[in-house]
């Protein structure tokens, strides 16, 4: 076989289609994100980021910071070995306590990545609860499909969202083989909020357990941070919470919580987890920071609420057409993938405005778009220089406008 054509002929196909991904090589500025120097060639440029996840620009925070440095000179750079075998640092005993009182639990499991955490997870429970049944929200993310793919399990998706086809779909399984429903709170390509209580109330209905992905939520929503099941009063509901210690809260890992026996069942069992090196300490004692700073604060989480507010207003004023959710994601539509490229591309090397475009698989063909995140440290002149940027580009490609 020519190996290298094959390779070449499918990297190929992705520049056809419009959407071969490109890295933006970016330097975070320290201090003063959401601005990032940007190496391109041999040259810089300087930037502002608005498509990042670290929503609440807790990656840059001072305490964060802090903590990951003492961290560092404390205990060195990395774990030296899986969480069994010597890689179990102090720090992340208290991150996983941290993390069992954010969602008031039991008990809550580290993993190296959100990712990682939902592919562990589902694939032992799935595996393992004999006869399992595995309901799926046709929209649940890909590191939830893939460990459900490897679980084996029988799955049945249900449409995204719509309580009378998951009601439909329970009804129709034995009442005697064991069920999880998997779901997310905030999906985030299209920003919308799935019904945690009215899915909770149908679990408790059906005998089922939900195992609830809130990636995209916690730090975010809530009193303190745990989500759209804090934010709803439910979280106690919720057999299994699982989320990301790489987006609001800035730095990197993934986690579970839930009952102390569910989480000794995957700490044993689950190969994902037994099977890799540790965080490094550091890095749990910077999301414990971030953590503990965001149960207390919702200073961040208001100004980003305001500033995606504004942002949307804006973009109303001049007709530029953005999904309406009730999230903090701002999703515009183009609509076509090479038109979403382009005008990611112009932005970024005419404007200094980084936002990647999102094509297929990502999403839908025919529903390209830019995912705009406003975070609370952009400022007013950030916003009106991105508003300008798009309004001058949405003409250039004659683009439909909303009428309000
Ligand atoms: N779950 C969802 C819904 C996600 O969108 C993502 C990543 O964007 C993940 C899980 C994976 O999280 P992480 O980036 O920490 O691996």
């Amino acid at each position: 076989m020519d190996y290298e054509g094959f390779f070449e002929a499918q990297i190929a196909a992705l520049h056809d289609e419009g959407r071969y991904r490109v890295f933006a090589d970016l330097e975070r500025h320290a201090g003063n994100f959401p601005k990032a120097t940007r190496y391109v060639d041999d040259d810089t440029q300087e930037v502002t980021v608005w498509c990042s996840n670290d929503y609440l620009g807790m990656g840059q925070s001072d305490r964060v910071r802090k903590a990951m440095h003492d961290a560092i000179d404390k205990c060195g750079a990395g774990a030296g070995g899986t969480r069994n075998i010597s890689g179990t640092n102090h720090y992340h005993v208290l991150l996983e306590k941290e993390l069992a009182d954010l969602h008031d639990k039991p008990a809550a499991l580290i993993f190296t990545s959100g990712y990682v955490s939902n592919w562990a997870s589902l694939q032992v429970l799935g595996s393992m609860l004999p006869g399992c049944v595995i309901l799926s929200d046709e929209l649940n993310h890909a590191s939830m499909i893939e460990g459900i793919r490897h679980s084996r399990a029988d799955k049945v998706l249900w449409k995204h969202n719509d309580m009378a086809d998951l009601e439909a779909k329970l009804k129709a399984i034995d009442p005697a083989r064991p069920k999880m429903i998997v779901f997310e709170s905030v999906y985030s390509m299209d920003g919308d909020i799935a019904p945690i209580g009215a899915i909770c109330d149908l679990a408790d209905k059906y005998g089922a357990m939900t195992y609830l992905d809130e990636v995209h939520a916690v730090g975010m929503y809530g009193p303190k941070g745990g989500g759209i099941a804090d934010r709803d009063g439910v979280m106690e509901r919720v057999t299994v919470i699982e989320g990301t210690l790489a987006k609001a809260f800035g730095v990197m890992g993934g986690y579970i919580a839930a009952s102390q026996s569910l989480c000794d069942f995957v700490r044993s069992y689950s190969s994902g987890f037994i099977f890799t090196t540790a965080l490094p300490p550091a890095v749990a004692a910077g999301a414990t920071a971030a953590i503990q700073h965001l149960k207390q604060s919702d200073a961040e989480r208001n100004k980003q609420k305001e500033r995606v507010a504004k942002v949307r207003a804006a973009f109303d004023a001049i007709g530029i057409p953005h999904l309406s959710n009730p999230s903090h994601i701002i999703p515009v539509m183009v609509g076509d993938p090479v038109k979403c490229k382009w005008i990611s591309d112009v932005l970024l090397d005419n404007y200094g405005v980084y936002i990647q475009p999102i094509n297929y698989p990502t999403v839908p063909r025919g529903t390209e778009r830019l995912r705009i995140t406003p975070g609370p440290l952009h400022t007013d002149q950030d916003i009106d220089h991105l508003v300008r940027a798009l309004n001058d580009l949405w003409s250039q490609c004659a683009l439909a406008r909303k009428v309000a």
